[in-house]
């Protein structure tokens, strides 16, 4: 139980192994452990990465700086674009309805509460629009940053789009050249299992046995560990959250200098929602639905329906599409035993939000920072992790809800999803609290919650939700009504002057391809 680890074994290479690999090699690359550390990631050569994933959080630039990539062969070599956020159509009935969920905050959003001034504005602006300047940039697909900017330094917050294959085969070479990690590619066939229930090794069909101390499930939908070899129970998220099958496409831009859209575009469908990403090369496009409320044949038809309104219909129906189920939900626990799961093998829900990825970020980083020293550490480490990541789960499925329960669209699956069983009950107290208070710091449990409380502000009041008792809400009203004038004011001023300095997403990252950032 004392003995040091020093041998991490992944199983899986898709972007959770090696986003996995790449954090904690990282982090020990430098041999600051006693006597270093051995990453070693296993990899099959027969089953494939899932190939969708393409939308990130800023934190991933926080990442791949850890990791040691460099900005500009990140953005050239995954086709990758800037994104800032999401941008939702058609989520309630009215035609053209439409709204954002930004990455920047509202301005001054750390002292000043702009929801009491915003509902006593008249005229019903966007809340979006109002209160923070990033949106404005959405509109044109114009980029957080300028040339000179240097890497990962933006004039407004923001995170990418990607080439999902791409990113895992960067991530691959630069932890393979740069940072010692040991790539096997093999099926992995059975586990050997320790007197203690840990995992002792693995067993491949083209090596000898690999043993580890600490081994990181990254196997994707399949759980190798986690569900096949420990049979780790689930938690099914699906009758909170209905979609279970997506069918993905790529659909190729008709000139090579078509704009970029620097967001998610969310678009509501009878049953679900199409994704739509934008990377420099392609468009990456999507339509998540519940297989309970639509067939295949008319959701690929709606997927169609959708890529027409910016191909020719013909071109449209030749693209091939995929279609890929999943059971939305999670793991009940994270990390059993010597045994974390990363990825897909955790756990999905949906790709709203694209809480996926940064999940793996978040987990990468908390097993990195806080490996434990031997094996007798690692219960407490385990016992904290499952801890923080049953809590952000939870917190993510409130947050994915909220933007279906205040839909108004008649079709059954909206009607479904604002049915008072369907939702949690953490959110159905939080709406009522809403209507006389809105969200603010204080509905924050943690300093590190996933979503600020300015995240559920852009979507409740995006959304069309309006306070019952208005009074009680504008409390102070005068002084907040003057301050947030003062603050819309300064909102608009420098949505002008974003909007002036910043260049087009297609223009400033041909510019990167051509020239580079300046390297930090
Ligand atoms: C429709 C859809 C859209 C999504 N959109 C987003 C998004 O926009 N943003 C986001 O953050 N996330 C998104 N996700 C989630 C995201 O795709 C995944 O979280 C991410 O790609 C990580 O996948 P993974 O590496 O866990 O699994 P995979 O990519 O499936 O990789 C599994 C790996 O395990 C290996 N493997 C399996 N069995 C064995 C074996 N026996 N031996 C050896 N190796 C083995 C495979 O070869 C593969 O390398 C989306 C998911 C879906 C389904």
């Amino acid at each position: 139980m004392t003995r040091p680890i020093k041998r991490i074994v992944i199983v899986g290479g898709g972007s959770a192994g090696w986003l996995a690999a790449g954090v904690i090699a990282a982090t020990y690359v430098s041999g600051e452990r006693e006597g270093g550390l051995q990453v070693t990631l296993i990899e099959s050569p027969d089953i494939s990465t899932i190939g969708v994933g393409e939308g990130t959080w800023p934190s991933m630039r926080k990442t791949l700086s850890r990791i040691g990539i460099s900005e500009t062969d990140f953005l050239s070599r995954c086709d990758a674009s800037f994104k800032q956020g999401t941008e939702f159509f058609d989520w309630q009935p009215e035609r053209g309805a439409s709204y954002t969920h930004p990455f920047s905050p509202p301005h001054g959003f750390d002292q000043f509460n702009p929801a009491s001034a915003f509902l006593a504005l008249r005229g019903q602006p966007r809340f979006d629009q109002t209160v923070c300047a990033q949106t404005t940039l959405f509109e044109e697909g114009q980029a957080p940053k300028q040339l000179t900017a240097p890497e990962y330094v933006g004039a407004s917050n923001y995170g990418y789009h990607l080439d999902a294959g791409k990113f895992a085969e960067l991530l691959q070479e630069h932890c393979v050249t740069h940072l010692q990690v040991e790539h096997i590619i093999a099926n992995v066939s059975a586990v050997t299992p320790a007197s203690n229930g840990d995992i002792a090794s693995l067993e491949t069909d083209r090596t000898e046995p690999i043993e580890g101390d600490l081994f990181i499930d990254c196997s994707g939908t399949r759980g190798l560990l986690i569900k096949e070899h420990y049979k780790v129970d689930f938690k099914p998220l699906g009758h909170f959250l209905f979609n279970n099958r997506a069918v993905a496409t790529q659909v190729p831009y008709l000139d090579e200098q078509d704009p970029i859209a620097s967001c998610t575009l969310a678009t509501a469908q009878e049953a679900g929602w199409i994704w739509d990403i934008g990377l420099t090369s392609r468009r990456g496009v999507g339509y998540v639905f519940s297989s309970h409320h639509q067939s295949n044949d008319q959701a690929i038809d709606n997927l169609y329906q959708y890529i027409e309104k910016s191909l020719p219909a013909e071109a449209a129906r030749r693209l091939t599409t995929r279609v890929i189920d999943f059971v939305p939900g999670h793991r009940r626990t994270f990390w059993h035993k010597n045994c974390v799961a990363l990825g897909m093998a955790a756990g999905f829900i949906e790709p709203l939000e694209a809480s996926a990825l940064v999940l793996v970020e978040l987990g990468a980083a908390m097993i990195a920072d806080e490996l434990p020293p031997n094996r007798l550490a690692m219960d407490r480490v385990s016992r904290r992790y499952n801890d923080r990541f049953s809590y952000r789960w939870t917190r993510i499925v409130d947050f994915l809800k909220l933007h279906y329960v205040l839909s108004r669209r008649p079709e059954p699956y909206w009607r479904d999803h604002s049915c008072e069983k369907s939702i949690p009950e953490a959110l159905v107290e939080q709406l009522e609290t809403w209507k006389y208070r809105s969200p603010w710091h204080e509905d924050q449990f943690h300093a590190d919650e996933m979503f600020p409380s300015a995240s559920y502000q852009y979507v409740l009041y995006g959304m069309g939700f309006r306070p019952n008792q208005r009074r009680r809400l504008a409390r102070g009203r005068d002084q907040q009504d003057k301050l947030g004038e003062e603050i819309f004011h300064k909102t608009k001023q420098e949505a002008k002057r974003l909007r002036q300095a910043m260049p087009s997403n297609r223009d400033l990252l041909s510019k990167i391809k051509a020239h580079g950032l300046k390297r930090i």
